[in-house]
């Protein structure tokens, strides 16, 4: 049973294009936080943390980290903090060479958000293989079962 999602920013909740949360996003993130522990993982440095700040999408979550790279134990610290399991985690995100590749590799549920550049991007090795794909945030709801 999933009872924590830890969310990619860019291009998952966050528009790099207009520097905008995308449409839904906040409304999703409000939806997913009454049920679940929510987590944010973002590569970046401190241009990042300020966009997080002002998108207006932060104080929604119960943990947020900005990291030079992702790996396994940026994922794994989030478990450790809320004495979860890694099959009780939901990892969602767009790219799949980062955050699904190291979900998979801690055994998480992973959801490939491929609404956006994603599309073009394609499985290239089973270690980066999504267990879910989701074309939109209805979708990520009703892998997670909320309705
Ligand atoms: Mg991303």
């Amino acid at each position: 049973m999933i009872k924590a999602i830890i969310f990619d920013f860019n291009r998952t909740l966050f528009d790099p294009l207009r520097n905008v949360p995308f449409t839904g996003a906040l409304e999703l993130i409000l939806n997913l936080k009454k049920i679940f522990r929510l987590g944010l993982v973002s590569t970046g440095g401190e241009s990042r943390v300020a966009t997080i700040s002002e998108s207006g999408l932060r104080e929604h979550f119960d943990y947020i980290r900005v990291v030079e790279q992702k790996n396994e134990q940026v994922f794994l610290d989030f478990l450790k903090r809320f004495n979860f399991e890694p099959q009780e985690l939901a990892v969602v995100g767009d790219y799949l060479g980062d955050e699904i590749a190291c979900g998979n590799k801690i055994g998480a549920v992973t959801i490939w958000y491929k609404e956006w550049a994603a599309l073009t991007m394609k499985v290239e090795n089973e270690g980066h293989k999504p267990q879910f794909i989701a074309e939109s945030y209805k979708d990520i709801q009703k892998i997670l079962s909320v309705k």
